[in-house]
């Protein structure tokens, strides 16, 4: 192995690569890591260090790196087919997809439409509930409605749902805004529900849908709320003809503890937006589930009257294939209840690290997803966080001063033990510099 790999990829990279969510000026001091391969929970660089990728790979790797399982059917589906277009034609693929997510609703959303990226299932979503009224002669429906702080992609449309300033206010003037109500993370459920209330009652006739992350509002910092705020948006929603759409792209696939996040609530939403998790963290896909008789409406001798949103790579199957192996996956190894197993063993010893740290405040977790606030005011902590972590072999990430955990579904026992230990360090080592 050649010792100046590492600094060879990080210099090209520089050169060439503009970085996602990024200023790339910080990369002038701050590490940029070249990650070489991975197996496991494990990524490793070109000199052999290792990682533990505590966060997913930004929330996408499920079943952890270079997993068996997938690697076995993606090798079948690219010697079968790699692509075909789904406009006119079809493949077994996306067919047994839609329909296995179709049974996991019990049927509720009994079809399946296919995108390759979060932000486009949302903007899916929102131009189908527009649709919908449309065709049903309701043209007037067309705002929408998101939480205070919902975070549900960065593409125009879905920046209009978007309420995070850091990504939002430079495109302001291109944006074509929602309403933006409390989110029950921040107000509680009884307050958040009456504002919901109140801008129905104002605005029932010109709303199309609301859209929600349910349970944890992953992007503002893992803000967790109560379920019984989605059962009873689902009859607000229910009294005033306006479609609730989840956005599940985070929260699916398991990560809190019920495979669909909404199940906790015992509802079905209009929409389902799911991507991230659902092919494993191996190949971009999204899919948006809906309700048959929305389905129907769309359903008409007039072309006009149809779904015509068209995607070049829509329906990909070898993602589809990622996704099945996926859900095998879940299905052999009896993933969710392993899951609350591990999630109370790694509370508990988080618990001991953090519970009484004076400098940390809100440690909580839903399912797979753990959280704290370090007590701090510094811009620089979450960059500094990062570093120290990689010093520890972890891959971590913080939100602001929000230190979170999503790790992969695959981690031991002790591994989720080192995790917790080296996080502690790590947060250690960050807090001591401001002293220094
Ligand atoms: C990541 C995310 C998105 C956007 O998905 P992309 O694939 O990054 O476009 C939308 N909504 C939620 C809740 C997300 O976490």
């Amino acid at each position: 192995m050649n010792i100046e790999a590492n600094q060879d990829w990080v210099a090209r990279s520089i050169a060439a690569v503009w970085h996602p969510c990024t200023q790339m000026k910080h990369h002038e001091r701050a590490p940029l890591v070249p990650i070489a391969r991975g197996k496991g929970a494990w990524l490793y660089d070109h000199e052999g260090s290792r990682y533990l990728d505590a966060i997913s790979s930004w929330w996408v790797n499920l079943f952890g790196h270079a997993n068996d399982d997938i690697n076995r059917a993606l090798k079948d589906q690219l010697d079968t087919l790699e692509h075909a277009m789904l406009a006119g034609c079809t493949h077994a693929p996306a067919v047994e997809l839609a329909e296995r997510l179709s049974a996991l609703t019990q049927r509720t959303l009994g079809h399946a439409f296919f995108a390759s990226d979060g932000a486009s299932a949302v903007e899916i979503a929102l131009k189908m509930s527009f649709h919908f009224w449309r065709n049903r002669d309701k043209s007037e429906k067309r705002e929408f409605a998101c939480l205070a702080n919902s975070y549900h992609g960065e593409t125009i449309g879905a920046l209009g749902v978007t309420d995070v300033a850091i990504f939002k206010d430079a495109y302001d003037p291109l944006i074509r805004h929602a309403h933006v109500v409390a989110s029950p993370a921040a107000v509680g459920v009884d307050e958040a529900i009456a504002a919901m209330r109140a801008l129905f009652e104002r605005r029932a006739s010109a709303l199309a849908a609301v859209i929600v992350e349910p349970l944890v509002q992953c992007a503002a910092g893992m803000a967790m709320y109560d379920a019984s705020y989605l059962t009873r948006l689902r009859a607000l929603c229910d009294e005033f003809d306006i479609h609730l759409i989840a956005d599940e792209i985070a929260v699916g696939c398991g990560r809190t503890g019920t495979f669909f996040a909404c199940e906790q609530a015992g509802i079905w939403p209009d929409f389902v937006c799911l991507s991230k998790g659902i092919s494993g963290g191996y190949l971009p896909l999204s899919i948006v589930l809906t309700r048959d008789d929305i389905y129907a409406a769309f359903y008409d001798d007039d072309i006009t009257r149809g779904f015509l949103h068209s995607h070049s790579y829509t329906g990909n199957p070898l993602a589809c294939r990622a996704a099945l192996a996926t859900l095998d996956l879940f299905d052999s190894a009896n993933v969710l209840a392993e899951n609350r197993r591990k999630s109370s063993l790694l509370h508990e010893v988080l618990q001991t690290h953090f519970g009484k740290h004076e400098r940390v405040t809100n440690l909580r977790h839903r399912g797979t997803i753990f959280a704290f606030d370090a007590v701090i005011d510094d811009k620089t902590f979450s960059r500094r966080f990062f570093a120290n972590a990689l010093k520890r072999e972890l891959l971590m990430r913080p939100i602001g001063a929000t230190v979170y955990m999503m790790p992969p579904y695959i981690l031991s026992d002790d591994e989720l033990v080192l995790l917790a230990q080296r996080t502690r360090e790590t947060l250690d080592a960050t807090l001591a510099e401001d002293a220094a």
